[in-house]
């Protein structure tokens, strides 16, 4: 998967039926910007009862089509050993381990133990929660049965606040990834992080400029008849037009370096300064406490809390920063801050 950028791999949540895979399949092949075609054949549900996908009937659909289309790549996701023994036995080119799959060792060993010893490319997404060791580990499980085209696909993140999203980006997490893994190539699937429409343009133009390797974004001839996902999935001629409009920068530029440089170490100074106003903040919550415990006050006081992040969310609105994200910061201090006073309090 390593060179060309983006790397782009675009389909339908899952194959429904022989008609629709070929309608699908026919309008990517216009589309000169795919490299791989995904198509869920297998599908992990939420609730039982439902459509959980087509199975080997869809990988037959999937291998005869392949004739027609030697340019494209075809992937599907595998849970289990019979999933990849059956897409490999059909000529897949390509396989995804699933969010809910990754989050579980045992079923990750399981499918890597059935991968060894094939060529095809491995897309490992991230578990659910943002645990970034989860997601090595599911990558160093595919290197250890030596797989070597093993790339990593950011999905979101489910937790408490989801941003609006159907699962929260929090950038940070494959910030660290590419930080503990420099060489590993990442994906972002903005339509699984974004479970609508509307979002995913401004969510690529954000993992390109953040220096994503690729996306996996998906596909389906008419989105709104879709059998899952309904709501997130986009038509090729969206694609196109999404494709056509995304400016992808160089990770690797030399433009304007040094000019990059005097503003990193202004960073690093305004850093410092952030640092030191934290941890006198975190000695005057020490002065607190002993006040506290004297007064026989509960460490947690929910009225004063209140207050002062409605006025640290004015402070911010009148600074020109997102209330928001000031209310999460300050969520996180208060937290350390009920730690710092607990301790001491013993
Ligand atoms: C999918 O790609 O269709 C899928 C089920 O994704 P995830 O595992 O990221 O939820
Ligand atoms: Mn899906």
């Amino acid at each position: 998967m390593k060179g060309k950028k983006p790397y782009m791999v675009a389909g339908p949540c899952s194959v429904e039926s022989r008609e629709q895979l070929g309608e699908v399949v026919h309008a990517l092949s216009r589309v000169p910007q795919v490299d791989m075609v995904r198509c869920g054949v297998w599908k992990p549900r939420t609730h039982p009862g439902v459509f959980e996908g087509r199975g080997e009937e869809a990988l037959r659909w999937i291998a005869e089509l392949k004739e027609n289309f030697p340019q494209l790549r075809f992937c599907c996701e595998v849970a289990r050993a019979e999933h990849v023994e059956l897409a490999l036995r059909y000529g897949m080119e390509g396989v995804w381990i699933g969010a809910r799959t990754t989050a579980n060792p045992f079923m990750v060993k399981e499918v890597t133990e059935a991968l060894r010893g094939s060529r095809v490319t491995v897309m490992v997404k991230n578990a659910p929660s943002p645990d970034v060791q989860l997601w090595i580990g599911a990558v160093e499980r595919c290197r250890q049965v030596g797989l070597e085209d093993v790339v990593a696909v950011h999905r979101g993140f489910d937790v408490f606040r989801n941003g609006g999203y159907r699962n929260n980006p929090l950038w940070e997490v494959p910030i660290e990834l590419r930080r503990l893994e420099p060489e590993l190539p990442i994906l972002c699937d903005p339509s699984h992080i974004a479970g609508r429409r509307e979002p995913i343009a401004a969510l690529v133009q954000t993992a390109m400029n953040l220096g994503f390797d690729g996306l996996m974004v998906e596909v389906h001839p008419h989105p709104d008849e879709a059998y899952t996902d309904a709501g997130q999935q986009i038509t090729p001629d969206e694609l196109s037009r999404l494709l056509e409009s995304l400016v992808v920068k160089q990770t690797d530029s030399t433009v304007a370096d040094g000019q990059l440089q005097r503003l990193r170490e202004e960073i690093d100074v305004l850093d410092g300064q952030l640092l030191q106003v934290l941890a006198a903040r975190l000695g005057v919550a020490g002065e607190i406490a002993k006040v506290k415990e004297r007064g026989n006050l509960a460490v947690y006081q929910p009225k004063r809390w209140e207050q002062l992040l409605q006025q640290r969310r004015l402070t911010a609105k009148e600074l020109g920063l997102a209330p928001d994200f000031v209310e999460e910061i300050f969520e996180k201090i208060h937290a350390e801050s009920v730690r710092v006073q607990l301790e001491l309090r013993g």
